[in-house]
């Protein structure tokens, strides 16, 4: 269902990590009556095969599989499980390449942030296959006098999780490695735009021993295949990444069951600099903050407010740094590749026109680029009014917002003003103002002076419709536990 000269063309040497089957219970699942739903390259619109569309009998089916071998698997020594994770770690660094590069050609990133995102979605089979080992008993000092107290962390049971396009390996091993480690076994939905990235880290899956059942990848058509899991018992926790509305959909619809959840939605980082910053790293950090992922990346900035006797000067820089930017097909490593589909670069076209009849002035881009019909050039907009849909809404693309504000007080409330709570950007040098500031902002996680925060060891996640629960870190692993309370008298 794919032709092995695309792969072996663009670099891929081990061309058995690009499956076109579902993986369930140690099976690849396909051909035959199965239906297929097409994947193609952002950046030429070309095939690159059809892989399975499974239907809401075989989902559920997957569910039966998970759950008979979380009876195992729960029960599996943890560093046993450690040392699984640990070679499904070690098959993902040696073959870093060519999963970067499978990823380049059905995500359209640039080849170097795709080899970044592999090691990135390593390092979470890595810490997880350490935090397995983990004391999963916490003794408490008691409050009865003749009775011992203590808290077991249990895996809770079958875990469903439903990943997004725009880091098609990262978002699932932060997810999969801390469910696998707690002890809990996995069915994931793999969005159908990325689903090879997934299939491939299956194979691995596979080739590391980890056994039938625990980690099952559904590819196939969202609605179908997870609107049975959200109805099943049997999955106790759903995690998902992805779209606010998609996540408030899922909320509703495991209400029924009620299910643990985590939710990793929607972003609108605000980055404010204040006059006082290093405007030079204000300005690089500020790019990164835009462009990483070609924009489309729930971190990404997506208003940039700067202190009025800095703004011109940052703009200046901004815009003459926006148009050294190269854009290209993922494989020539460019810094920003094709956007994801047509609805994201309408979305981009959508912004533009509507901050411009608002008022704002565009300083660079502002529209589609001659190297295909994806491709959209790097933007900034400035004197952007806070009416204007861009500063409301996730741009998911490769165009900035810049707007000036005068006082602590005022651009908190700008910054606050949004249902999301991802992530918040400030540059600054006053320590008492830093303090105050990282006070005020709500946001489940704030970078001061920098941009690059993410890591296996933290917890990652939002607040307001941002999301629930954290990813990464212990606590990301305690998602997918449950505490069971023991109170034991010896008499
Ligand atoms: P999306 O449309 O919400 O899709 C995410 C996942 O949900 C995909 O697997 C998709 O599958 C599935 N899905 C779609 N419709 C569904 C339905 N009716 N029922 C169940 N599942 C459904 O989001 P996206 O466009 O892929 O990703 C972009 C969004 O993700 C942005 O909003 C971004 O901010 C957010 N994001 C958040 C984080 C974070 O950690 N907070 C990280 C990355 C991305 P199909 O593709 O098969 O439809």
């Amino acid at each position: 269902m794919s032709d092995s000269a695309i792969w072996t063309r663009n670099g891929i040497t081990d061309t058995r990590l690009v499956r076109s089957f579902a993986y369930v219970n140690g099976k690849w699942v396909g051909g035959d009556h199965t239906a297929t739903l097409p994947v193609t390259n952002p950046a030429d619109g070309r095939a690159l095969g059809d892989v399975a569309s499974l239907s809401a009998d075989q989902a559920h089916a997957a569910v039966d599989a998970a759950e008979a071998a979380f009876q195992m698997w729960s029960l599996t020594l943890p560093q046993d499980r450690s040392v699984l994770l640990r070679r499904w770690f070690d098959l993902m660094i040696e073959h870093r390449e060519d999963l970067a590069r499978i990823m380049v050609l059905e995500q359209g990133k640039p080849l170097s942030e795709a080899r970044g995102e592999i090691s990135y979605a390593a390092s979470f089979v890595e810490y997880y296959a350490e935090e397995a080992k983990r004391p999963n008993i916490e003794g408490v000092t008691s409050h009865l006098p003749d009775a011992e107290v203590e808290l077991w962390l249990e895996p809770v049971g079958v875990a469903a999780l439903i990943t997004p396009w725009n880091f098609p390996a990262a978002m699932l091993t932060r997810k999969a490695a801390a469910a696998m480690a707690a002890g809990c076994t996995v069915v994931a939905h793999p969005s159908s735009e990325t689903p090879y990235s997934a299939l491939a880290l299956a194979e691995l899956a596979e080739r590391a021993g980890i056994p039938a059942g625990v980690f099952n990848v559904v590819t196939g058509r969202a609605a179908t295949v997870v609107e049975p899991w959200t109805q099943d018992a049997r999955v106790r926790v759903l995690s998902f990444t992805g779209s606010t509305n998609i996540g408030q959909l899922l909320y509703r619809q495991c209400a029924g069951t009620v299910k643990k959840l985590v939710l990793e939605l929607g972003g609108h980082a605000p980055v404010i600099v204040f006059k006082n910053a290093d405007l030079e790293t204000a300005v690089t950090e500020s790019i990164k903050a835009k462009f990483a992922t070609s924009g489309q990346d729930c971190l990404g900035a997506n208003r940039i407010y700067v202190e009025r006797p800095v703004y011109d000067a940052f703009c200046r820089r901004f815009v003459e740094q926006t148009q050294k930017l190269t854009l290209g097909r993922g494989m020539d490593d460019p810094d920003i590749g094709p956007l994801m589909n047509e609805n994201a670069v309408r979305k981009q076209e959508e912004h533009v026109s509507d901050a411009l009849t608002h008022g704002a002035t565009l300083a660079c881009g502002g529209q589609r680029d001659d190297l295909g019909p994806l491709f959209y050039q790097p933007t900034v907009l400035i004197d952007v009014p806070d009416d204007a849909a861009i500063m409301r809404d996730e741009t998911f693309g490769p165009v900035a917002a810049i707007a000036p504000f005068d006082t602590e007080e005022e651009v908190v409330a700008r910054a606050n003003g949004t249902e999301y709570g991802l992530i918040a950007y400030l540059h600054c040098h006053d320590p008492r103002r830093i303090y105050r500031m990282t006070r005020a902002l709500q946001f489940g996680m704030v970078a001061v002076n920098r941009t690059k925060v993410t890591g296996a060891p933290i917890p990652f996640g939002g607040v307001k419709q941002s999301g629930l629960g954290r990813e990464g870190a212990r606590r990301g692993m305690e998602e997918f536990m449950e505490i069971k309370y023991v109170c034991r008298d010896w008499a």
